[in-house]
């Protein structure tokens, strides 16, 4: 059977500023904003011809903002955000307002004020595919993905993934925002979706073209991650800064801070499960302790 898409990407794809497009009606432009949290940087896609909708415009950037506009060609309708972190939304409320599109998210955040909310199940229509909301809080409480299917048969189904999924490294899951229990059931709902995804459009790096595969890495590296930490509490109480040793012995130092916001995560989802126990779980440094049963 001859296939209409394509099943590859690869890194010279992934450059700053050049337009691909990774399934057919779905073109990807990669912003400017290369860094160790988000790999390539950010990727901004633009779904449908006629009637587009963009998701993550990414960081306030005006060339990048410039080269949205005019992929757009006059026809951007929603702008849409798959959450409000720093470099996914800040472009958002001027490219609505330079092209006259409605701007979307999950909520107001301070620094994120959408001209309408879109909730769990909500559609998005373009000329070229439907796209139906999923929330799927974890790496932030207003993280939405978006299961795409296209109006014409014989596209695969695409789940925009912002920072739910991305290609080539774990997320960062930091409280109280991020949540690690939340996040394990946005995982297990994505793995579960009827019929699957079979392709996975990331916030970050390549597109993924085995997602129950990717899932299920995701889930396991969690788990062992999680066990470990639990193991560490074995010889007593400790604080956040003292398992990071334990559980991270290669983690360049500049990443050490995240990794204790992830140790932090996993803790509060043990807590929330009885497994452990803290005076205070909103304070990383309060002593962590196993619950005697
Ligand atoms: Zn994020």
């Amino acid at each position: 059977m001859s296939q209409l898409w394509s099943n590859s990407d690869d890194h010279s794809r992934l450059i700053a500023g050049e337009i691909v497009e990774v399934i057919p009606g779905i073109r990807r432009l990669l912003a400017p904003n290369p860094s160790l949290m988000t790999g390539p940087g950010t990727n901004t896609y633009l779904i449908g011809s006629t009637d587009i909708i963009v998701i993550d415009p990414g960081p306030r950037d005006d060339l990048h903002l410039e080269r949205i506009v005019q992929a757009g060609g006059g026809n951007i309708r929603y702008v849409v955000v798959t959450h409000s972190h720093r470099d996914h939304a800040p472009g958002a409320a001027p490219l609505a307002q330079a092209t006259g599109a409605t701007l979307l998210g999950f909520d107001e955040r301070p620094d994120f004020v959408p001209d309408g909310r879109v909730a769990e199940g909500d559609m998005l229509v373009s000329d070229r595919w439907r796209l139906e909301a999923l929330h799927t809080p974890g790496h932030s409480s207003d993280h939405l993905c978006f299961i795409a299917d296209a109006v014409q048969p014989g596209q695969p189904r695409v789940v925009f993934s912002g920072d739910h999924i991305m290609e080539g490294s774990t997320v960062v899951i930091g409280p109280p925002d991020g949540d690690m229990a939340d996040y394990f059931d946005s995982l297990r709902r994505l793995r579960e979706l009827e019929p699957p995804a079979e392709v996975i459009a990331p916030g970050h790096g390549l597109v993924i073209f085995n997602p129950d595969e990717v899932i299920d890495i995701y889930l396991a590296l969690r788990l062992n991650r999680e066990e470990a930490i639990f193991r560490s509490l074995s010889g007593g109480p400790l604080r956040v800064s003292e398992i990071i040793p334990m559980i991270y012995s290669h983690l360049p130092d500049n990443l050490l801070r995240q990794g204790g916001r992830s140790i932090w995560a996993h803790l509060r989802k043990l807590h929330q499960e009885g497994g452990v126990s803290s005076p205070d779980r909103d304070d990383p440094e309060s002593k962590w302790s196993i619950t005697s049963s």
